[in-house]
Order: structure tokens, then C-alpha cells, then sequence
């Protein structure tokens, strides 16, 4: 996931627990390399930026470079400092799914894993929080779309909301909480139309099914591949219609993990998920940790 930047990271630490007492051009030195490595990775330039700085400041104390081992005090310090950047402070790390039925709003654009994520996550929900799960699809442009939720929904045993043609976008979430409500469901997810770009039609229907649905989560899905991409698809969906949290799909490509690294700084909105492969177990919860140590090796 992170290969390359990991390699790169572990070139310049290397080199800095190799060579003992430390000084502050080294750690300086050091930290160029280390902004370089994180704008390959295609990590925004503010971000890398900040964190270089950050981590510059602590490192180039007394206490780091007369320690005995400075090298790792440094590498430390970018561990702690990377947790940060990934994961902000005072988020909470579940879905809020209280007071049943909860509606779940899954956006993104086409193409991004939208469908196979709110079928990911429906499966999850029933399997690890015994929830009972209704998905509907609101895609109405696209009738194969609709299809699709449908058959994951029978693949991992989440009911979905049947197909009624003609209805718009609107009509099926109301359908869909009605069913919810009437079915004793804990929580039910609206699967809503991408489109390949963002434009006004998409918002506004995404926006009016917001405030029909009134949901507990808003979550977009987005290709992780896509770097900055991504973090900026992201600030158009937040700004639009408000979201809660991000989910990262395609972490198990070899893309270069800038999105992860600069969505939480740029947008201020957790990564609650990321996805690991095309199958419906292929999904963890983000666990910024995790990801430092991935990164770090
Ligand atoms: P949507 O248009 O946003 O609903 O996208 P889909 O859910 O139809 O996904 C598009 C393609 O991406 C499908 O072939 C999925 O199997 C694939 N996909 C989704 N998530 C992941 C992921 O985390 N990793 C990989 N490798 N493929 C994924």
C-alpha cells in the first residue's frame, strides 16, 4: 500500500540511527528528504509542509540530538506525528447507529467502489454488530446499478429494498425508511447515484435525498488511488452536502498513499474505512496506527 514511501522513509532513518550523535543540519537535512518522499507520494504540499515543520521543531531539541540514540528519537517523533496527520483528534471511531432505524448515506462518484463498499459495510454491520441492514439503491439513471446492490445484497444476506421503476431518487428514500421503520431495521443504507464528475445535477439530488433522509452517517467513498484527487473530491462533497467520514477504497493497489496522508489535515474528516480488495470481507476500519507502522515499516 505504502511501498514506496515506506522504502524512501526507511532510506533517510537508516541513515540517521546509523550515524550517532546527530546535528540540527542533520535532522534539517534529513527532513528534506523526508518532504520529498511524501510529495512523491502525491501528499498535498501544505501538508507536507506542516509536517516536516513539526516534526523539525521537536526533533532539533537538546534532549533529541545529545539522547544516545537520536536516530530513533527522530523516527519516533515521525511516528507520533504521522498518527496525527492521519487521524486528527476527538473523532469517534464507530458509525453512529443509534436509535434505529439509522440512515446511512453512501456518496461518491462512479466508479469509485460505492456499491461494493455499502455492501461491504452492510455485511459487516450484520456479521460483527448483529444490526439488522436494509439497502436501497437510488440510482435511478442507471438500472444496472440497482441490479447489482441487489445481487451483493443477496451474496452477503442483507435484504434490499425492491427495485420499483419510475421512482426518483427522493420517492425510494422515503420508501426506504418507510420499509425500515415498518421492517423493525437497525439501520438502512442509500446507495446514491455517482456520476464520473461532480456536477450540480448530482448535488442537488444527493442534497435533496440529505435532507429527506436525514442521515447519521454521510459517508464518501472514493478511490484512494486517485491522491489528491481524491482529498479534493472530498472538499466538494464536504462543502456540498456535508459528510461524516471518508472510506478509502483500492488501498490494496499500489498507489501512492497520499490520499490518506492528506485527507484528514485538508478536509478535517476522518477515513473511517478502507478497502482491500473486490471481495465483501475486503474491508478494516481505519486504524491510523496501523497505517504509521505500514508506512514506517
Ligand atoms: P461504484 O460505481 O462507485 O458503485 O463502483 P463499484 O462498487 O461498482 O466498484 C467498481 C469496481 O471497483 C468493481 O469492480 C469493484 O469490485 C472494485 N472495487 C471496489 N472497491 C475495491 C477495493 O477496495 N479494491 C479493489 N481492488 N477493487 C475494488
Amino acid at each position: 500500500m505504502f511501498e514506496n514511501l515506506s522504502d524512501r522513509l526507511g532510506g533517510v532513518f537508516d541513515r540517521l540511527t546509523k550515524q550517532g550523535a546527530l546535528s540540527e543540519d542533520d535532522v534539517t537535512a534529513a527532513m528534506r528528504e523526508v518532504r520529498v518522499a511524501l510529495l512523491e507520494a502525491d501528499v498535498s504540499l501544505p501538508v507536507a509542509r506542516e509536517f516536516v515543520k513539526k516534526v523539525t521543531q521537536k526533533a532539533t531539541g537538546a534532549a533529541v540530538t545529545k539522547s544516545i540514540t537520536p536516530g530513533q528519537q527522530v523516527v519516533k517523533i515521525v511516528h507520533d506525528e504521522l498518527i496525527k496527520v492521519l487521524q486528527g483528534e476527538g473523532e469517534p471511531d464507530v458509525l453512529r447507529i443509534d436509535n434505529p432505524p439509522a440512515p446511512i448515506l453512501m456518496v461518491g462518484l462512479q466508479g469509485s467502489g460505492k456499491t461494493t463498499t455499502t455492501a461491504k459495510l452492510a455485511k459487516r454491520l450484520k456479521d460483527r454488530e448483529k444490526k439488522r441492514v436494509l439497502m436501497a439503491s437510488l440510482d435511478t439513471n442507471r438500472p444496472a446499478a440497482m441490479e447489482q446492490l441487489a445481487i451483493l445484497g443477496q451474496q452477503v444476506g442483507v435484504d434490499t429494498l425492491p427495485i420499483v421503476k419510475g421512482e426518483t431518487a427522493v420517492q425510494i428514500a422515503k420508501r426506504a425508511k418507510q420499509q425500515a421503520t415498518l421492517g423493525g431495521y437497525d439501520v438502512y443504507m442509500l446507495d446514491t447515484a455517482g456520476r464520473l464528475h461532480i456536477d450540480e445535477v448530482l448535488m442537488d439530488e444527493v442534497q435533496a435525498v440529505r435532507d429527506v433522509a436525514n442521515p447519521r452517517e454521510t459517508l464518501l467513498v472514493v478511490d484512494g488511488l486517485t491522491g489528491q484527487d481524491a482529498v479534493n473530491v472530498a472538499t466538494e462533497f464536504d462543502g456540498k452536502v456535508g459528510i461524516s467520514g471518508v472510506v478509502l477504497t483500492r488501498m490494496d493497489g499500489d498507489g501512492r498513499g497520499g490520499a490518506a496522508l492528506s485527507m484528514r489535515a485538508v478536509t478535517g474528516k476522518p477515513i473511517r474505512f478502507v478497502g482491500l480488495g473486490e471481495k465483501m470481507d475486503a474491508i478494516e476500519t481505519f486504524d491510523a496506527q496501523r497505517i504509521a507502522g505500514r508506512i514506517l515499516g
